[in-house]
């Protein structure tokens, strides 16, 4: 850059001119702020969220139907929200929509478990 008090040609870095001594330590900031602000753009909208609905109609599909509609309604809002450019809000629908599938996944897991007890206890007392 040129200095502005001697007009020296000095590194576009410097802090102080090597010629005058005029400080430029306010400018020095200020330079590497132009280049972050694309970056942290960028780094935002990475921050959309991972996409649940497979898993909420995995969920709905393989386990318990009525969480994993919730699921599935979550999953569509949070992909809503990160479309419009709310990913706090789209961040806290997808959690949910995650939550909904897991609880529907462990609930349809058990009650599995459980109806296969119940059959298996029925069969035994059907052959007593
Ligand atoms: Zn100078």
């Amino acid at each position: 850059m040129i200095c502005k008090s001697c007009s020296a040609q000095i590194p576009d870095n410097a802090a102080v001119c090597p010629y005058c001594q005029t400080h430029y330590a306010p400018q020095a900031p200020q330079a590497p702020q132009a280049p972050q602000a694309p970056q942290g753009q960028c780094g935002f909208s990475n921050a959309a969220p991972a996409n649940f609905l497979p898993l909420a109609i995995f969920t709905t599909v393989c386990c318990c139907v009525p969480l994993g509609i919730v699921s599935i309604i979550k999953a569509n809002k949070a992909n809503e929200l990160a479309s419009k450019g709310d990913f706090a809000g789209a961040a806290a629908a997808a959690s949910e929509a995650k939550m909904w599938a897991i609880i529907g996944i462990i609930g349809g897991f058990i009650v599995g478990i459980i109806s296969f007890v119940i059959n298996f206890a029925a069969g035994i007392a059907s052959e007593l």
